[in-house]
């Protein structure tokens, strides 16, 4: 029989082989998942009892002949009668193509995944497709041929073996998939957990010779050489959970990213089956102090056929951070991604993963009897910065995520939120009942300003992720009455401040005096002179940077854009100057101008050094004075 397929267009198979250029290598994936289909379909005919013949072994065969520039992808499922290929490839599977072709011709957007155009995909590599099929029907096996043209010719054949062969005429521009490796490759890509062993040339693998023997009588290792299946039919994530340990997800952990040689902190399997269907696994990796900009460590599946590794729109933007597999039949792949976006079933799959994932957090930040630290805490050092995204970036998942966060201390203990505010509440909340919580973000930096907030019998926190300073902006939002302080961003006095005002030592009139003095041995770009009343035996001087400037530039490096103004501002700090201390006011009754200047100097620098500021060369000239007047010193005495 010949025909002519039913197309307005004569030259539509040029168009499918320009379509998706770049997409050329699905064909393999649509072949070999027509095989599956087929061969699934048949395993479910012989449960049901329809067929009664043996099922014998059904592995797909995928064959490479470079000489006859054929590639063979052949399946032992149900195959088709004349009829059904008359029906499924002359007019169903081409009307599919049509369809395709007529909604997309004029969109430039770039389509989900690579969309399939199933059969006919064969034709983006091949001037002649061939398809021997017999059916598991008694009925005569067929030969179709067509050969990019909407002609076809369709014969009677001599297949005497049930199943189907999809003969590609490989194209000559298409030379690269008559290359082992590029196969191999593909394969591997879109085939690697399909359902139905698939076989592709041969491996050579290392066995227990059965001839011969080592000195030691031990049998030989010897290579030996066998068929290659390219496939794991039974990934992890279709199996139960129950009946998984740590070890064998770790295992597929391995499995799916040969490359990451680090082990996964923890996962959690998904298993949904109404209202849609989702299996996964989703592993948290070691997010690192940045951010990983190559995020593409979570493959989507349909039903165990790799779609693609761009999740955007899938899942949360936080989510993408995670590494791991999601596999749903539900999620519209043969659409473009603007569409995926606003799909409902996508936005319900989307929050589902949300959810389980702060359900396992909350769950993992219960304490096991007997245990000293939580699960999360144990982790917890390691998954922060993901979790702040999260909850930066996902409303739903910040008001869970408020019952299990974990602030931790400078001394590196953990609190909830809650127990936090409970046990600081007595003795940092200010006159306005603001409860003040104080932080550093860099240990050894801000080592003195911790050490007098301590010594004051505050609490200080360690808040040092590079997304603190938005983070520490949404807790401000989200808890009652807090404001957040770094320890180096005023005296410790003020740091909270209380009532209780301290006598000034120094008149007004003295004051005016000190300042211009002082002022005229800082730069004055960077630092303003405040005059402060504090504790007579409180440093004389101090540096303090004020929270807000210097949280807002942060924010402003941080997060790009929007924000610039703050971005821009040089570095500045505050110098205070303490009236009551001895030395200030030794700087006011020293006449020798010269003497004085030295005095603040001196002091300035100690402030310095104190905050870490005073570095290179000024440091250099500090120490050199300070050996100096050591001289004088001595000599005097
Ligand atoms: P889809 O797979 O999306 O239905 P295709 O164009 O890939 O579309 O295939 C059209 C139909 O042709 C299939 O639904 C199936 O009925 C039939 N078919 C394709 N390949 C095979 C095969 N290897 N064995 C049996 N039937 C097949």
């Amino acid at each position: 029989m010949q025909g002519k397929l039913n197309v307005q267009t004569e030259n539509i198979f040029p168009v499918i082989k320009k379509f998706l250029y770049s997409d050329h290598e699905i064909f393999l994936r649509e072949l070999v998942s027509n095989a599956v289909d087929a061969t699934q379909k048949l395993k479910t005919l012989s449960t049901r009892g329809d067929f009664k013949g043996e099922l014998g072994d059904l592995t797909i065969d995928i064959k490479l002949d470079a000489k006859k520039k054929t590639l063979t992808v052949s399946d032992r499922g149900i195959g088709m009668t004349a009829e059904e290929v008359e029906k499924y490839i002359n007019q169903i599977a081409f009307s599919g193509v049509t369809d395709f072709m007529e909604k997309y011709k004029d969109s430039h957007e770039p389509l989900i995944g690579h969309f399939g155009l199933g059969f006919y995909s064969a034709f983006m590599v091949a001037d002649k497709v061939e398809i021997f099929t017999k059916s598991w029907k008694e009925e005569p096996a067929q030969h179709w041929s067509c050969e990019g043209n909407p002609e076809f010719e369709m014969k009677e054949d001599k297949k005497a073996d049930r199943g189907t062969d999809i003969v590609l005429h490989v194209a000559d521009d298409c030379k690269e998939f008559l290359e082992e490796h590029t196969l191999l490759q593909l394969l591997k890509k879109y085939c690697r957990f399909m359902p139905v062993a698939i076989r592709f040339g041969e491996e050579t693998v290392w066995v227990d010779s059965e001839t011969e023997c080592d000195k030691d009588g031990n049998p030989k290792r010897v290579e030996k050489k066998q068929p290659r299946i390219v496939n794991d039919p039974d990934p992890a994530w279709k199996k139960s959970p129950s009946g998984l340990t740590d070890e064998d997800y770790k295992k597929f952990y391995h499995e799916l990213f040969p490359m990451n040689f680090e082990e996964p902190l923890f996962q959690i399997h998904l298993n949904v089956d109404y209202p849609f269907n989702l299996t996964g696994i989703l592993y948290f990796p070691k997010v690192r102090k940045t951010i990983d900009p190559n995020r593409n460590k979570i493959q989507l599946y349909c039903n165990q056929v790799f779609v693609t590794d761009q999740v955007e729109g899938v899942v949360p933007d936080y989510l993408m951070l995670l590494h791991g597999v999601l596999d749903s039949p539900d999620i519209p792949l043969n659409v473009s991604r603007s569409y995926l976006q606003s799909d409902g079933n996508v936005k319900k799959i989307s929050q589902h993963i949300s959810k389980k994932v702060a359900d396992k957090l909350e769950e993992m930040s219960k304490k096991k009897e007997g245990e000293e630290k939580s699960a999360l805490e144990e982790k917890w050092d390691d998954i922060k910065i993901f979790v702040q995204y999260g909850m930066l970036t996902d409303e739903k998942f910040c008001e869970r995520a408020m019952k299990f966060y974990l602030l931790k201390g400078v001394d590196g203990s953990y609190y909830t939120l809650d127990s936090y505010r409970e046990k600081i509440k007595a003795l940092q909340t200010d006159k306005d009942k603001t409860v003040c919580y104080l932080y550093a973000s860099n240990l050894e930096e801000e080592h003195a300003y911790i050490e007098k907030a301590k010594a004051k019998g505050y609490d200080v926190l360690l808040m040092d992720s590079p997304l603190e300073s938005h983070f520490i902006n949404l807790l401000e939002q989200k808890l009652e009455k807090t404001r957040f302080v770094r320890v180096d961003s005023d005296t410790v006095e003020k740091l909270i401040p209380h009532d209780d005002t301290i006598p000034e030592k120094l008149s007004k009139e003295e004051q005016e005096k000190l300042k211009p003095i002082i002022e005229g041995e800082v730069d004055k770009q960077r630092f303003t002179v405040q005059l402060e009343s504090l504790e007579q035996d409180d440093a004389p001087m101090q540096v303090t940077q004020s929270e807000f400037m210097r949280r807002y530039r942060e924010m402003a490096q941080t997060s790009g854009g929007g924000m610039g103004f703050y971005g821009e501002l040089p570095e500045s700090y505050n110098l205070v100057v303490n009236v009551n201390h001895p030395l200030v006011g030794k700087v006011l009754s020293e006449v020798d101008g010269e003497r004085q200047k030295g005095l603040v100097r001196q002091l300035v620098d100690i402030a310095l050094l104190g905050s870490g500021l005073l570095k290179g060369e000024a440091l250099g000239g500090f120490l050199k004075r300070c050996v100096e007047m050591m001289g004088e010193g001595s000599g005097g005495q």
